[in-house]
């Protein structure tokens, strides 16, 4: 195991250690992780047990192991789908193919593959803000948003995200208006959504990569918008 791959471990365990998962508690939790490295997490240490096992018995090979981690976490992930959303902004035909559409359209720019077999897109607009979670398990599109955070996969956001939309939205630092209707997608083995986030005010004329820069991963879950003061590049 290369120290990529045990930092994506460490973070992921410490921020589950968090429980109640939403961002400023998975980075606390984070941070009270890191504070206690010395030894590994049980469940660390449970997953680390279990790949030594596989090869040891020569089930699984271990570079294959590395080519798959690798590959979901630096060649996929979310820059996929701000290029979709991107296009969608500039080009409406795009967005008309990518509404109506959204395997074909999202594989007319390439992004194909395991768990992004079956998509839809919902647009935002200024009377519908939509979000996106998976009540049962973590059922997330990784060929356009790359491996789910770990707060998706949390129980409480499972459950809260149905529960109390607008107070998990608030969480997250989106202020939605009571005029505004808020719809929550369940995602299935069979189904995967991304959010089309509103476009903001002030990015007429800029260009397609420029904008892509823009587009966070939590805008095209649901629970982010796009501002031209963020951040500038995918979290
Ligand atoms: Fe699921």
């Amino acid at each position: 195991m290369d120290t990529t791959r045990r930092g994506f471990l460490t973070t992921a365990v410490g921020a589950a250690a968090g429980a109640t998962v939403l961002p400023n508690q998975a980075q606390q939790a984070t941070e009270a992780a890191h504070d206690h490295q010395a030894l590994p997490s049980d469940l660390t240490l449970r997953v680390k047990s279990l790949e030594s096992l596989l090869v040891e018995k020569g089930l699984v090979d271990p570079a294959a192991l590395d080519a798959l981690v690798d590959t979901f976490e630096n060649k996929v992930g979310p820059r996929n789908g701000a290029r979709v959303v991107a296009k969608a902004w500039s080009d409406p035909t795009y967005k008309r193919r990518l509404l109506a559409d959204a395997d074909a359209a999202i594989a007319e720019l390439g992004y194909t593959g395991q768990q992004g077999e079956h998509m839809i897109v919902v647009e935002n607009t200024p009377t519908v803000h939509h979000m996106v979670v998976c009540t049962l398990c973590s059922c997330y599109p990784w060929p356009t948003l790359g491996l789910p955070p770990v707060w998706y996969k949390s129980a409480p956001y499972r459950s809260r995200a149905v529960i109390d939309p607008r107070g998990v939205l608030d969480e997250f630092g989106v202020q939605v208006g009571e005029d505004v209707e808020v719809r929550v997608w369940d995602s299935t083995a069979e189904i995967r959504y991304l959010v089309l986030p509103e476009r903001p005010v002030g990015t007429e004329g800029m260009s397609e990569d420029a904008l892509a820069e823009l587009v966070t991963r939590d805008s095209m879950i649901g629970v982010g918008k796009v501002t031209l003061d963020g951040p500038g590049a995918i979290r």
